[in-house]
């Protein structure tokens, strides 16, 4: 798979649309702003943060990637939309963190730093791309043996169409229509199944549950709408 096909430019520029509201908390990115901490906390759980090199594919506006880099980790972000990535810049300029922004595809950067890092995230950024089993594969080559990988995204279920799109889009108006494509969201199997042949091993899997009334985020035994995995890279010889 070459760097140039894996990216569908009308997803890039929904995201270009919409990141000058990223860090506003009641904007459209109210339900990542909402699901952070319990992000976080699931990776630092999984992986560590302190003192970890991690790398954020699809860090977008840096909710996570400063988040992470605020709980002691040494974090560079990719993403292919420039918008995003400079209010990433100017936020982490901000906050007075560090993190490394830079714009490049996962495949790019997975040959530039192949076993770089302790851990690569991957949030609900692979439901956007064409070929999502691609940059399971560079997560896959970025992570050093022993090294955590963590992915999250939507599952492709009735519930998760009823929820995250016609919930979030239509009814409630949390995010703009046309976010989210029924037709790209991940069963966990598939992501197991393309993880499995980048050679990771699943570590854990948890549903996510949002409630936007509440504004409360929790996690759950039911996948059917959003979910975690963590995955590790086995050292040579455990395999
Ligand atoms: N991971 C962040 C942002 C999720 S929004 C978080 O969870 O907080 C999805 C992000 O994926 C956007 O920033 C978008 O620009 C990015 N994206 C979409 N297609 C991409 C591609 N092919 N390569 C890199 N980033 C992509």
């Amino acid at each position: 798979m070459s760097v140039q096909t894996n990216v569908d430019p009308a997803e890039l520029a929904k995201f270009e649309a919409m990141a000058q509201r990223w860090w506003d908390p009641a904007g459209e990115f109210r339900p990542l702003h909402d699901l952070n901490p319990l992000r976080l906390d699931f990776i630092e759980a999984r992986a560590g943060l302190a003192g970890r090199r991690i790398i954020d594919i699809g860090c977008g506006g840096g909710l996570l990637a400063e988040g992470m880099a605020a709980r002691g980790a040494q974090v560079t972000g990719i993403d292919l939309a420039e918008g995003p990535l400079q209010i990433a810049k100017l936020h982490a300029l901000e906050a007075g963190i560090s993190v490394d922004y830079r714009l490049e595809a996962a495949e790019a950067a997975a040959e530039r730093l192949p076993a770089a890092f302790d851990v690569v995230t991957c949030l609900e950024m692979l439901e956007h791309v064409p070929t999502p089993s691609s940059i399971v594969a560079a997560a896959a080559r970025l992570v050093r043996p022993g090294g955590t990988v963590v992915f999250s995204t939507l599952n492709r279920t009735p519930k998760a169409f009823a929820m995250a799109i016609v919930g979030a889009e239509y009814v409630l108006k949390l995010l703009p229509r046309g976010t989210h494509e029924y037709a790209r969201f991940i069963r966990p199997s598939e992501l197991m199944r393309w993880a499995r042949a980048a050679g990771l091993e699943l570590q854990s899997l948890t549903g996510m549950d949002y409630d936007p009334f509440r504004r409360r985020a929790s996690l759950t035994g039911n996948t059917a709408v959003n979910y975690l995995a963590s995955f590790t890279r086995p050292v040579a010889g455990d395999a």
